[in-house]
């Protein structure tokens, strides 16, 4: 009796200890709330020629575990102020930034979008507006249909099981932590993909190139989002598996070296880089707004400017980006709006220009090939002019006309 007294008194004791403790706790992380912010996901860009044991030791230095490592040889980790502070000190790092979320770029209808997405059953084949206004369709007669060119679609995947697309998918990657598959579980991908090229067949759409090789570079997730860092681990895989060009619907107004670094590698590999200068009617984000990107704003049927289109300096074209329909998730066709549907445009029509030879007036350097700048240049030289005479922050240097690029 006795006894259980005792251990009833001591088991009481360590309750209240408990209740003590977890006061104490609570007051703890009350305090760091207010005064430490959370880890957060950081890019260790080291150094070049550190070695991986150096690398892990400037990471166990400052006591933070590698989440990813990057293709590039850099790394993300979790780490708070101070350990941030610690790694960026150190000798062996070049610098430190924060793994910023990317969004896809066409949410501006999507709801219609989704709701129209239901199709039954294959339609019949319809050329897409845009695909018209550009005149890509008048460059397939010449017997350039874009056979082969390698196109990286830096997106939310490709629908793999899309009859419309399947034939020309020729592999991919999934950057996304949850799937190593590179099929599309959003649409925006898919539907991007169609604009560049989707085939020329009885059912669908068609696309800029309706017979270039489309690979799955998947950055964002479901809900058309992604790190940063998945977007660099793309666009270091396009240039190690040598894509002729790579589209970017995606961007958010986060400029970083990181990603600057890998659009700069892939540039000098000779990858032509497009992206969509972004909707929300200010300045134009990033990725498009470096200067090796092609930024590209978004026109209506009518040669129109939509107020979402970003706008700025670094505009370099215009292409259809509303009311654009396109190839979507699964076997579904959808019609979406947003500069993320202007850049696929400009990515084909770059696509058709390479298979094209490539004329001296346009190569700076020589090599009898067209290089990234000399691309751009002959799209935009070839473009028809919209808005105020010449080039303007709208528009940049006009409507793409890939039609007028090809014809040398
Ligand atoms: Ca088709
Ligand atoms: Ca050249």
């Amino acid at each position: 009796m006795k006894f259980m007294q005792k251990r009833n008194y001591v088991f009481s004791g360590f309750l209240a200890i408990i209740i003590v403790f977890t006061g104490f706790f609570a007051f703890v992380i009350a305090q760091e709330d207010a005064d430490t912010p959370v880890p957060e996901r950081k890019i260790v860009v080291f150094k070049e020629g550190v070695s991986d044991a150096e690398k892990a030791d400037v990471l166990a230095g400052a006591n933070v575990v590698r989440i990813k490592k990057l293709r590039h040889g850099d790394a993300v980790v979790s780490a708070d102020k101070d350990a941030e502070a610690k790694i960026a000190k150190d000798e062996r790092v070049a610098y430190v930034e924060t793994d910023f979320v990317v969004e896809a770029l066409a949410a501006v209808d999507a709801k219609k979008a989704v709701a129209q997405a239901r199709t039954p059953s294959q339609p019949a084949q319809v050329l897409p507006w845009g695909i018209n206004r550009i005149d890509a369709e008048e460059v397939w007669p010449t017997g350039n249909t874009a056979t082969g060119t390698d196109v990286g679609i830096i997106d939310t995947g490709i629908s793999t099981s899309h009859p419309d697309l399947a034939g020309n998918i020729k592999g991919g990657v999934s950057e996304v932590w949850y799937t190593s598959n590179y099929n599309d579980d959003n649409g925006h991908g898919s539907h991007v993909a169609g604009i560049v090229g989707a085939l020329n067949n009885t059912i669908g759409v068609v696309g800029a190139g309706p017979v270039v090789n489309l690979y799955a570079i998947k950055v964002l997730d479901r809900n058309g989002s992604g790190y940063l860092s998945n977007v660099i681990n793309g666009i270091d895989w396009a240039t190690a598996h040598g894509m002729k060009v790579v589209n970017m619907s995606l961007g958010c107004d986060c400029p970083s070296q990181a990603m600057h670094d890998a659009i700069i590698r892939a540039y000098n590999a000779g990858v032509v880089v497009v992206a969509a200068a972004g909707n929300s009617g200010g300045s134009v984000i990033y990725p498009a707004a470096y200067e090796e990107v092609i930024a590209v704003g978004a026109t209506d049927s009518s040669n129109t400017a939509p107020y979402w289109s970003s706008r700025g300096p670094e505009v370099d074209l215009a292409a259809p980006g509303v009311s654009i329909y396109s190839t979507y998730k699964g076997t579904k066709y959808a019609t979406l709006s947003g500069t993320s549907m202007a850049s696929p445009h400009v990515a084909g029509s770059a696509a058709l220009l390479l298979k094209a030879p490539v004329n001296a007036a346009y190569d700076a350097n020589e090599n009898g090939a067209w290089d990234p700048s000399e691309v751009l240049l002959r799209l935009q030289d070839s473009a028809t002019d919209l808005g105020p005479a010449g080039r303007d922050d709208v528009y940049g240097s006009g409507l793409v006309n890939v039609l007028a690029a090809v014809s040398l």
